[in-house]
């Protein structure tokens, strides 16, 4: 990506314009990661996008409108304001919490028509008491889901078959749904999968022999969706494949496709550090020989991680850049290793969106020497770095 395009690109509307550092997203990335995974699906298979977490971190609204674009026809959320942001957005698709809510929530869910998962009676209550109150008009959408294995949220086969009688009974609910979640479709051994999406078959058998039947049955995350065509039914929730990063080490995404995202700065000070000299708090980095070294406006409030310090490294021109000493709250110091040219103001590349990407490391690199998972390193970018988008649907603009 040109120093160019950012130039044509409006200047974002919030306190952090003009910041050196900001993470690049690429929509039109995005847009061939949907396509490329809507491929792989029959094409009766629905995609649902995944956007919680503000996008793991690339920004939900505009992740959204390109997915939606690009072949996705549902999206989902964590929480009921992620729901109700993106509902503000304009976007008018089905949005799917799929998450617990708290009952004081539900009213609030209904008026922005989101649609709730259902795993316990007292949220089924809650929602019928919504439901039925003055101001709803149309039945409220909600799925069921089963908890076959993953002992987080859902109800136990039995009873989740006993909710989606209520639910196909009340008609001021629809029955739009019903979900269970694996535990580990990205590991290798597919045993525990298969248990759970045994389980889950036998529940859509009893339901159907009770004569209710869903509008979409869903269960695969990336994982088991890029591992397999069992577990598609009618629609997949996919995340982290969506920004083109995988699952795990053992589940590979289709060829073409790529991380979406880049987290860029500029070097704020150049230091000549000397044999002796110490670099950050507590002193944790000694120069042993005469050494250059960059300051660069990124630390931990930015979300990158502090137990990077003397162990994460970004990249310049084809050049590894190892931090020195500790990440503090809003810089860091990385060495210029010799031959590496740089001065006030010039590039630095913090997370590389590929391989070839100027020698920093890839959110998968990173979460790896930090004994994490890409998730993690996605997620944590703070509201302060601004997300500044090339492609898309459009002409570039921020967000
Ligand atoms: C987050 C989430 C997903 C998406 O998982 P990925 O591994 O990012 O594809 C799917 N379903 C549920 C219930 C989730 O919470």
């Amino acid at each position: 990506m040109s120093d160019d395009a950012s130039q044509s690109n409006p200047v974002p509307a919030d306190a952090q314009q003009g910041r050196a550092t900001r993470a690049v997203v690429d929509l039109d990335a995005l847009a061939g990661n949907v396509r490329a995974l809507k491929n792989l699906l029959s094409p009766a298979t629905d995609l649902m996008a995944v956007v919680k977490a503000n996008g793991y971190g690339h920004g939900a609204t505009a992740v959204a409108r390109v997915a939606l674009a690009s072949g996705a026809t549902q999206l989902a959320v964590a929480t009921v304001g992620e729901g109700v942001e993106l509902r503000s957005a304009g976007l008018p698709v089905p949005i799917l919490v799929l998450s617990a809510v708290h009952e004081s929530e539900v009213a609030r869910a209904v008026r922005h028509r989101l649609d709730l998962t259902i795993g316990t009676d007292d949220i089924l209550d809650a929602i019928v008491a919504v439901a039925r109150g003055p101001g709803v008009t149309s039945p409220v959408a909600v799925h069921v889901k089963i908890d076959t294995g993953m002992r987080r949220y859902g109800a136990a086969p039995e009873h989740a078959i006993r909710l989606a009688q209520v639910v196909a009974s009340e008609p001021t609910l629809r029955f739009a749904g019903v979900s269970t979640h694996f535990a580990s479709a990205d590991e290798l051994n597919e045993a525990f999968t298969v248990e759970q999406a045994t389980c889950f078959d036998w529940c859509l058998t009893e339901m159907s022999r009770a004569g209710i039947q869903p509008e979409k049955i869903h269960a695969a995350n990336s994982a088991a969706m890029l591992r397999s065509r069992r577990y598609d039914y009618d629609l997949v929730r996919v995340g982290i494949a969506l920004y083109g990063l995988r699952p795990s080490s053992e589940i590979t995404l289709a060829s073409s496709m790529r991380p979406i995202m880049s987290v860029e700065s500029r070097i704020s000070r150049i230091l000549s550090l000397q044999p002796g000299d110490t670099v950050g708090y507590g002193r944790t980095w000694r120069a042993k020989s005469r050494e250059r070294a960059a300051v660069i406006p990124i630390g931990y409030a930015d979300g990158y991680a502090r137990s990077l310090s003397n162990r994460g490294w970004m990249g310049r021109g084809g050049s590894a850049l190892p931090i020195r000493g500790r990440v503090s709250m809003d810089q860091t110091v990385v060495a210029l290793p010799v031959g590496c040219e740089a001065k006030v103001g010039d590039r630095v590349i913090v997370i590389a969106d590929d391989l070839s990407n100027e020698g920093a490391p890839t959110a998968a690199a990173l979460a790896e020497v930090l004994g994490t998972i890409p998730y993690e390193i996605v997620t944590a970018l703070s509201a302060r770095v601004p997300r500044f988008y090339i492609g898309g649907l459009s002409s570039p603009r921020s967000e």
